[in-house]
């Protein structure tokens, strides 16, 4: 069976919900459990689901930006209902009657075609999540409330035994779904799927090798060298102008705030609700400028991202994660920091950036960088410093933070470490990779929330985002000299549309690996990434 002669003489429909309509043919052939369906009724059941999710993502927009704390308790039920609702309209009778009836009337399309990719995301996802149990489900989002508090505590105190026992239930939990999903390899590859589909520690551990091969020898090279002067980032920079010209340079990029906003929040996110509504945030330090400016361009590159989604995805599966439950458009965690990387370091951090931008950041803040000059600017912004904390991290030593992290979330999980040996590995690792001694647990394995809350699996997307910036920015750079020449004139726009060309646009209708192979020729290649590096820091550093 293929699509009706309507169906293939119709033009795709642009409007939300009118994602390629079919006419609704029901009541033919009555099934005992309900009426024949339809791709059209798949489309517009899963668009419902979509709805339940953007109206999710509305109020933790909300709870992040606006929200008075004491509305907290309330809210994450009300985010808990609609997370509910929309597992339960995605694994529901209705949903399942109207795959069956898509997947017999797309049958006959090319297996990459926007339809059939949508039938099978709905089937796998569907899948996925009855292959989770009821129980399973409700402790862990219990014990992840709880959990919370308990790691609050004791990061407050410093005091990992405190969130040990906890932990130790978490990670507990985080085998048995491991199990419960099922893996070929190891069970952490069942963790990363949520995050990153395809991603396995087989596949991990070798990049993780090859990085640590490239930058080791930058960071050490660097801690011998003498360190740029920075004193000028921590002058008093009124946080009204920093947020002006943050949003500035965010527009300059190419964020369109017609479809967008800028608010400050202590974590800098990037929260859409449908391409039209693509909110960013920032966080502003009166004392640390450039703060202010690469949350604002890191965030707007992920805000690109959605903004970009071929606008007939809008409501689909195509811009709906179904696995994770988010209302996103970007194929996986990954590809999507790819995005906000390549726009913060790649071009924000970039000798051309500053070249065109330096007397604006001057006339931004009078006075302020009188004494500087653009190439003590650059070299400031870009300077690399082992620390204890990630969020803190720069360009060269981020990676080793979520290496660490990574390797010791898979030991945890396939037994090979215990929680209550997890601390002396941890505080090792830093000392290994960064040369750091870990002062006390708060700066060191307390310092992240997302063991309390479950997330175990996901901070390898920082950095395979990372390797992807630098893959994809080589290729439409090396192949496209014109988008390079651009840049040096502070013309976003041919990169950007480069990177909507091979990326934005197609939403979740390819895999990751699809993508990269397209738009590059290869899977994940670390090599431009540590090409990257090595060029940048030994300009900057002068290292041999
Ligand atoms: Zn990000």
């Amino acid at each position: 069976m293929g699509y009706t002669s309507e169906m293939d003489s119709q033009a795709p429909c642009v409007e939300p919900g009118g994602f390629l309509k079919t006419p609704v043919i029901r009541g033919k052939n009555p099934k005992e459990n309900g009426p024949e369906m339809s791709y059209a009724d798949l489309i517009e059941t899963t668009g419902r689901v979509n709805d339940f999710l953007n109206a999710g993502s509305i109020l933790s927009w909300d709870a992040r930006t606006m929200m008075p704390r004491s509305g907290a308790e309330s809210r994450s039920k009300q985010l808990a209902t609609l997370a509910v609702a929309a597992r339960n309209l995605l694994c529901s009778d209705e949903m399942k009657r109207a795959l069956e009836g898509a997947e017999a009337e797309v049958a006959g399309k090319p297996q990459d075609s926007p339809e059939a990719r949508i039938v099978a995301q709905v089937r796998e996802a569907i899948d996925y999540h009855e292959r989770i149990p009821t129980e399973l489900l409700r402790r862990k989002t219990e014990l992840g409330a709880a959990a919370h508090e308990v790691w609050a505590e004791a990061r407050e105190k410093a005091d990992f035994s405190i969130f040990a026992p906890a932990l130790t239930t978490m990670v507990e939990i985080s085998r048995e779904m491991a199990q419960a999903l099922g893996y070929e390899d190891h069970p952490y590859d069942a963790l990363m799927y949520r995050f990153e589909p395809g991603m396995t520690v087989a596949k991990l551990n070798p990049l993780f090798e090859r990085l640590r091969e490239g930058m080791l020898p930058l960071v050490r090279g660097i801690a011998e060298t003498e360190k740029p002067r920075s004193d000028f980032l921590f002058r008093d920079y009124p946080v009204d102008r920093q947020m002006a010209f943050a949003l500035k340079m965010a527009k300059r990029i190419g964020y369109d705030t017609a479809r967008g906003r800028l608010d400050t929040t202590v974590h800098p996110f990037e929260i859409s609700f449908t391409r039209d509504d693509v909110r960013i945030t920032t966080r502003v330090s009166r004392n640390y400028m450039p703060m202010s400016l690469f949350g604002a361009l890191h965030e707007a590159g992920h805000a690109m991202y959605e903004q970009n989604v071929d606008p007939v995805y809008t409501r689909t599966p195509l811009a709906t994660d179904l696995i994770s439950l988010y209302a996103v458009g970007g194929v996986s965690f990954g590809a999507h920091e790819s995005q906000s990387r390549l726009w913060e370091n790649h071009v924000g951090r970039s000798r051309a950036f500053w070249s065109n931008h330096f007397g604006d950041i001057q006339a931004a803040y009078p006075g302020l960088l009188d004494d500087v000059s653009e190439e003590e600017f650059y070299r400031a912004i870009n300077r690399s410093e082992p620390s204890f904390i990630r969020v803190e991290a720069d360009e060269l030593t981020y990676d080793f933070h979520i290496m660490l992290r990574a390797e010791l979330e898979a030991k945890m999980v396939d037994g090979s470490l215990e929680v209550a040996d997890l601390p002396a590995a941890w505080n090792a690792a830093m000392k290994e990779y960064l040369g750091l001694d870990v002062p006390d647990d708060a700066q060191g394995v307390l310092q992240d929330v997302h063991w309390s809350s479950g997330q175990i699996g996901t901070f390898c997307n920082y950095t395979i985002g990372n390797i992807m910036a630098a893959q994809l920015f080589d290729t439409a750079t090396s192949e496209n000299p014109g988008i390079q020449t651009a840049l040096d004139g502070a013309d976003y726009a041919p990169l950007r549309d480069w990177l909507t060309d091979k990326v934005c646009q197609h939403g979740r209708r390819y895999t990751r690996d699809e993508l990269l192979t397209n738009a590059t020729g290869r899977t994940l290649d670390p090599e431009p990434y540590i090409a990257h590096l090595t060029r940048k820091y030994s300009d900057i550093y002068a290292l041999a």
